[in-house]
């Protein structure tokens, strides 16, 4: 013991007397001690049999449990480490003894509990950004790292059969494009930014650590789809985005599941929403519309050809990319149908709903004509044709209302005519009935090369501003400004999902 009592504690009959019985002393050194604010205080530390004692002046501020410590991070060429404590917050500290001082705790842990401690190792010096601070732990964040990430995971959680438990509390990659290899968790991610919110989690702009490619993230958290019932809607949604190949689908490019959430990366689409830019222009002009009308159009058909209805086109969904093509997203609404199949169910934003979806008589994939309609009507109006404040009365208006145009400023003949023929409330007198053909033939697209378009060689009507590869100018700063963490699920919820795993085991 001597050779590590590098304070002369041991002989210390003021400082012997704060042990608990039996408590063993193992280890005593001086450490930087990084507080929440970032502030460096030096500090003595003193490692038991039982716990880690954070001393200042021989008295102690505070004694970490061992039993508390759920792994160590510990910078390789570095002096920092942390001691990650789950239920209070992180520990950071810094030594030239820090490889003694955490064989020391590893060796403690493993005599008192009789199980191995987690440790990740980083090549990072200062690692700041890696312990969860009290004001992190208000929020809900933690930042230790995923347990099957550590150095030592296989050697604790044993080579043989892996128990359920495990399993479940493991990260799983999901999905890859073929490009992409490799197993992947959030680990091998750095979050940027916030930049959306979706229904059941956050949409973030992450970095791939080794290839410092940027993609959007969107997670999911397995609670709330559990309770709100949209296991299955997700597991939808991941098979459609995982099977679609489209110049103007957003490609997912990885999908995988931590014992909480869903994740889902997808190419990011630096343009933000055509929300975004309508709301900007307030209305846009007809060559600008017929754009972006023309390539939904190519994706709404290219999901019907394979008996997928979309269910949620709003310009909210629809991405625009760095050059202004569009490009749809969000396929949690969205359904498989059988061959020229229908479905009851009461889906979508209000707003878009087409009549059939709101009378529950059945519906295939003509309702995304409808939203279309809706969609070209508001882009070249402002707002959608039978909006009303009270949900109730537009429902009334979008079955029964009669579909009104501006009169001043009026649309083209030809705007007006395709809007009309998309409107219709009978699903099979709607354009589009019979396949995207009667909506590319419309004479609101003469003059289209549909060719070029799905090539992308067409010039953009527009291009976002963009000033860096990490930009996120256009979205809303509601989000942009939100702190860019990974959220954790609180305990209680988390059992709800213990009990649930299975559900999300084919996934
Ligand atoms: P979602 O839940 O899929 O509708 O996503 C919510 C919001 O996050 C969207 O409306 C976008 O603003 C943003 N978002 C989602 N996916 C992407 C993406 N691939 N690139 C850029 N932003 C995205």
């Amino acid at each position: 013991m001597e050779a590590l009592d590098h304070m002369n504690l041991a002989s210390d009959k003021n400082f012997t007397k704060l042990l608990m019985p039996g408590e063993n002393l193992l280890m005593t050194l001086k450490v930087i001690k990084f507080n929440k604010r970032n502030k460096a205080q030096e500090r003595t530390v003193a490692i038991t049999s039982t716990g880690v004692l954070n001393l200042k002046n021989k008295k102690i501020q505070r004694r970490i449990e061992l039993t508390s410590i759920g792994g160590i991070t510990r910078s390789r060429n570095g002096e920092e480490f942390i001691l990650h404590c789950p239920n209070e917050y992180d520990y950071r500290f810094s030594s030239p003894l820090k490889d003694q001082a955490v064989q020391t705790i590893t060796r403690a842990f493993r005599e008192l509990s009789g199980r191995g401690l987690l440790i990740w190792e980083t090549n990072e010096l200062n690692l700041k950004d890696l312990a969860t601070t009290k004001s992190d732990k208000k929020k809900g964040v933690t930042r230790m790292p995923a347990s099957e990430t550590a150095v030592n995971y296989q050697s604790i959680s044993g080579n043989g059969e892996e128990s359920k438990e495990n399993r479940d509390r493991r990260s799983r990659t999901i999905f890859r494009a073929s490009n992409n290899s490799g197993e992947v968790s959030m680990n091998d991610f750095t979050i940027l930014k916030v930049i959306g919110r979706g229904s059941f989690g956050k949409v973030m702009l992450v970095q791939k650590k080794d290839t410092k490619e940027v993609y959007a993230m969107k997670s999911l958290r397995k609670d709330a789809l559990l309770e709100r019932e949209q296991v299955e809607h997700t597991r939808t949604e991941k098979l459609i985005m995982q099977h679609t190949n489209h110049p103007f689908i957003v490609k997912l490019e990885y999908a995988f599941t931590s014992p909480d959430k869903i994740y889902f990366v997808m190419e990011y689409m630096r343009g933000g929403e055509l929300f975004f830019h309508l709301k900007e222009a307030k209305k846009l002009a007809e060559d600008r519309a017929r754009f972006y009308a023309a390539e939904i159009a190519l994706a709404l058909g290219h999901l019907h050809q394979q008996n997928i209805v979309y269910r949620d086109l709003k310009p909210e969904n629809i991405l625009m990319d760095d050059l202004g093509n569009v490009h749809l997203t969000d396929f949690g609404m969205a359904k498989m149908l059988g061959e020229g199949g229908t479905t009851q169910s009461f889906v979508g934003t209000p707003e878009y709903l087409a009549p059939e979806i709101i009378a529950c008589s059945g519906h295939g994939v003509t309702a995304d004509w409808w939203s279309y309609g809706i969609l070209l009507y508001e882009m070249l109006v402002g707002i959608p044709p039978f909006y009303n404040q009270n949900i109730q009365l537009m429902y009334e208006l979008i079955q029964h209302g009669d579909l009104r145009f501006p009169q001043r400023n009026p649309l083209s003949p030809a705007a007006q005519d395709i809007i009309t023929k998309l409107l219709e409330r009978e699903p099979r007198r709607r354009l589009g009935a019979n396949g995207v053909d009667e909506i590319k033939s419309h004479q609101f697209f003469e003059g289209t090369d549909w060719n070029l378009l799905e090539q992308k060689r067409l010039p953009t009507p527009f291009t976002p501003k963009i000033t860096n590869q990490l930009s996120t100018e256009n979205f809303d700063e509601e989000f942009t400004s939100e702190e860019p963490v990974n959220s954790v699920v609180p305990e209680h919820r988390l059992k709800l999902v213990m009990q649930n795993q299975d559900q999300f085991r084919d996934f």
